[in-house]
């Protein structure tokens, strides 16, 4: 049986996630590439080739989380990384003090009690590994310095992944398991919205965070493996 580490990559179908799950694969890691999209999971898990399965989950449900615990404990035992990527509600249309709290309540389900709900579903497996990572793909748009009256619903909740980020590295500190959050820059996918850098650039700095060596850094936001304000 192999014994190379195993990475849960959510929103893995598409942009940043997708390539994730590529570069993951390529560096020998057994992915499970999740969509809540069940057939655009395999379609995507499918054109990476081997050491990459998929699995249906939307973040938002807890049935499904709970699913893929049960899964990845069937098959792996264990859980050496975890990435949270999928997000929505880049709502450039909007501003603060007048935006849509349906909106920002919806974007904070997926962006903020997603990857909350899935770490703590997932929990048991990561402590079962020796080199646990859970990585935040989180965004500039939520660093406090930054904050303007745009963009409510996308930044308020990176602001609160971030947040999350932190508390999580603290509390799991003494499982050795690190917790880092990570801005990809601007990066050429759907949510990009056309221009940005190539998502290969985007998704590396992922990578690195998903990747660090024992006694790496936790509870830090970083972009291109460099630390940024929060
Ligand atoms: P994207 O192209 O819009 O892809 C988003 C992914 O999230 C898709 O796979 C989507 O699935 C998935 N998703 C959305 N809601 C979900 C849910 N409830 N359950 C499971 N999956 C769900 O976005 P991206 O540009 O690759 O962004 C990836 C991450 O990078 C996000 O966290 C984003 O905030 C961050 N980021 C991106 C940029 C940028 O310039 N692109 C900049 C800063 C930060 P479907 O295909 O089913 O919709």
């Amino acid at each position: 049986m192999s014994d190379a580490p195993v990475a849960v990559v959510t929103g893995g179908n598409r942009g940043i996630g997708l390539e994730t799950c590529r570069q993951l694969a390529a560096l020998g890691h057994r992915v499970v590439l999740t969509a809540r999209d069940a057939a655009k999971g395999e379609a995507a898990a499918r054109k990476l080739g081997a050491g990459v399965e998929a699995h249906r989950l939307d973040v938002t449900s807890v049935t499904d989380a709970t699913a893929l615990a049960e899964h990845l404990a069937d098959r792996y035992g264990q859980l050496d990384v975890l990435v949270n990527n999928a997000a929505i509600g880049y709502d450039t249309w909007q501003r603060v003090s007048t935006a849509d709290l349906h909106q920002v309540r919806e974007a904070a389900e997926t962006n903020v009690y997603g990857p909350w709900q899935l770490v703590q579903a997932l929990l048991p497996l990561l402590r079962a590994s020796r080199q646990a990572r859970i990585v935040n793909v989180s965004s500039g748009a939520g660093a406090i310095d930054d904050l303007g009256a745009g963009t409510p619903a996308y930044s308020i909740t990176k602001l609160a992944l971030n947040g999350l980020t932190l508390m999580l590295a603290r509390d799991l500190r003494h499982d050795r398991i690190l917790v880092n959050a990570v801005c990809p820059g601007w990066v050429d996918t759907d949510m990009g919205g056309g221009g940005g850098r190539p998502v290969a650039e985007g998704a590396a700095g992922v990578v690195w965070a998903a990747t660090l060596p024992g006694g790496g850094p936790t509870g830090g936001f970083f972009r291109d493996r460099r630390k940024i304000p929060w």
